[in-house]
């Protein structure tokens, strides 16, 4: 199995308080106007890698507590996403953290399984608001004690 990949970098802020792998997925088909990735919505940006490539890249962060998906839309690539998510949860790493355009409402249950945070919903530009998440209409959804909190 493969995904499209655009980089691989360490982050300092998108996983609140921890240091992350930050995952940035390759092509978004949401295409929200005034996005600030709009150079990852082509998927041929990326590199194509295994599941084994990317847990690969992970163990090169050995100080990272969390990992993170974003891109790009990493939902695009579901299957792959899925698969990624529950190979991270057999290593140290239990953080992981989602940044999608899609609602909560319509991400699997295999996905919700592994994750712990993720911050969801399009961006809207006639929503734009300084700080975290940046648009308005953008959820957080936190596990705690194994059930979703918004
Ligand atoms: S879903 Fe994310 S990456 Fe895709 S267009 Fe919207 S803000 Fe940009």
């Amino acid at each position: 199995m493969h995904a499209r990949i655009a980089r691989i970098c360490t982050s300092f802020i998108d996983a609140p308080g921890k240091i992350a792998v930050a995952i940035y997925f390759a092509g978004c088909s949401i295409r929200c106007k005034g996005c600030q990735n709009a150079a990852l919505w082509d998927p041929q940006v990326g590199t194509l890698m295994t599941i084994e490539d990317v847990v690969e890249k992970i163990k090169n962060h050995p100080l990272a507590q969390a990992v993170v998906f974003l891109g790009g839309e990493p939902t695009d690539q579901m299957d792959f996403l899925i698969h990624l998510s529950q190979k991270i949860r057999e290593q140290e790493i239990k953080e992981i953290v989602l940044y999608t355009g899609r609602e909560f409402e319509v991400l699997p249950k295999p996905l919700l399984d592994c994750l712990s945070l993720i911050v969801c919903g399009p961006y809207r530009i006639e929503l734009h608001v300084q700080g975290w998440p940046a648009s308005a209409n953008q959820r957080i959804f936190k596990k705690e004690a194994g059930r979703w909190q918004c």
